[in-house]
């Protein structure tokens, strides 16, 4: 399988050419990026000479977050270009990916609600980042569904309040442990609980730039898998905002998280397909160059196999996810149950094809000499980041 755009027909040239400098990107750039971050200590990304900030100036150099590419084109082919690149970058390295895709999470919800004032403050240039589970609440803050847990969030304390006195806001309390990019972001799109001195129970959307006195991160921590995405705590000490950052509350807030929920899923499955269409690509050439018993083990009935079914998983895994992704491009009233499904079966494909791919790697599979243990190890994040599969079932269910 090469690269994927020549699946895609009727693109035109120009958008050929961006799906090839995203590839050459991804080869080039991203993935030995990915690889020098992956084997570094997690706090290496502090330094201004980590490869994490020459991928992040190419990236932009080369118009990969598709702001000015997308200008004129209609919704449904920005979305297809958007799902083809993404594609590339997850094949280059998932963390950076992911990374800079969340990095416009700020900008997208100043955007998304049409807020000038805060689209100039919070910049698609910027590395920013999503704050909403807390040490206390992981599923039950993603349940906008409300059919796993109550909007009390079962009575146990929230970690992390914004109480409105006057007009202004003031944060205290800590995100968990897994805000990606939190070590190096500059700016945070706190989902959270919000007193605004009613007494009712409300939870709000705030965007907040993280210089302000009061904010402190903590070390990026030391994962499995992903590790060119930094994952950090973020704590907030009475941190003061004008009230203009509150972006949403009540229930456009429930509705927003829905929205970053239907967005973000269909969009970690794109990425995740890359990663294991690497996966397979690299098992391919393994299998038709490893000899045992006098054959290239490609020519032995069982791996053959193997290598259909991952063909065969990546390829239903990219084609949901890219419906997914039409269906919603240009759609008043998108399903969180449709876009559940292209994240749990995406992770879950990327975490049986890079299984397979170790198994046909043979012992090889287990030394960093082949990229096959780290893509393992990647693929294994995906089924919990966004919300765990089965807690992203259990919500769509609830939809049915
Ligand atoms: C790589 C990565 C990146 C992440 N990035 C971010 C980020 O940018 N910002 C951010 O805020 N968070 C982020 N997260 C956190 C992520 O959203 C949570 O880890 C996830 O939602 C699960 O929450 P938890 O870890 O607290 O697990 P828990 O909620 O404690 O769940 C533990 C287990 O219990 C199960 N479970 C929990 N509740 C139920 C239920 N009601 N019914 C059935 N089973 C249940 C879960 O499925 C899971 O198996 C990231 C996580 C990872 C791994």
């Amino acid at each position: 399988m090469s690269a994927n755009f020549q699946l895609e027909p009727g693109l035109s040239e120009t958008e050929v050419a961006i799906v090839e400098t995203a590839h050459r990107y991804a080869r080039d750039v991203a993935r030995p990026a990915g690889i020098v971050m992956d084997r570094s200590e997690p706090d290496a990304i502090l330094s201004k000479d980590s490869p994490y900030w020459g991928a992040f100036a190419k990236f932009k150099e080369l118009g990969l977050n598709l702001r000015e590419a997308s200008e004129g084109l209609s919704i449904k082919d920005a979305v297809r270009l958007k799902f083809l690149v993404h594609e590339e970058l997850g094949w280059g390295d998932l963390g950076l990916g992911w990374s800079f895709y969340a990095a416009t999470f700020p900008a997208a919800l100043a955007e998304g609600f049409g807020r000038a004032d805060l689209m100039e403050i919070f910049t698609y240039d910027q590395v920013g980042c999503w704050g909403i589970t807390e040490p206390n609440h992981g599923s039950d803050m993603l349940d906008f569904t409300h059919s796993l847990s109550s909007p009390e969030l079962g009575g146990v304390k929230s970690n992390c309040v914004v109480v409105k006195r006057g007009a202004k806001l003031f944060i205290n309390g800590q995100k968990s442990a897994w805000v990606s990019n939190g070590s190096v972001a500059t700016t945070m799109s706190l989902f959270c609980r919000y007193d605004d001195g009613s007494g009712r129970p409300n939870r709000g959307a705030f965007l907040v730039p993280l210089d302000l006195p009061g904010v402190k991160k903590s070390e990026p921590m030391r994962k499995l898998g992903v590790r060119s995405l930094t994952d950090s705590e973020i704590y907030f000490d009475n941190v003061e905002l004008p009230l203009s950052h509150l972006v949403c509350e009540g229930e456009v807030y429930t509705q927003t998280l829905a929205g970053v929920l239907i967005n973000a899923n269909p969009g970690m499955a794109v990425f995740i397909v890359g990663l294991a269409r690497h996966a397979f690509e690299l098992a391919l050439q393994y299998a038709k160059e490893r000899v045992q018993g006098g054959r290239p083990i490609f020519e032995y009935q069982a791996v053959k196999l193997k290598l259909f079914e991952m063909y065969r998983k990546i390829s239903a895994a990219r084609a949901l996810a890219r419906h997914v992704m039409m269906v919603h491009a240009d759609n008043p009233a998108p399903r969180f149950e449709l876009a559940a499904t292209a994240k749990v079966t995406g992770t879950q494909m990327a975490l049986e094809v890079t299984n397979a791919a170790f198994e046909i790697f043979g012992g090889n599979a287990q030394t960093t000499e082949y990229p096959i243990e780290k893509l393992l190890r990647d693929a294994r994040l995906g089924t919990i980041a966004d919300g765990t599969n089965d807690v992203l079932s259990l919500m769509a269910a609830s939809r049915l």
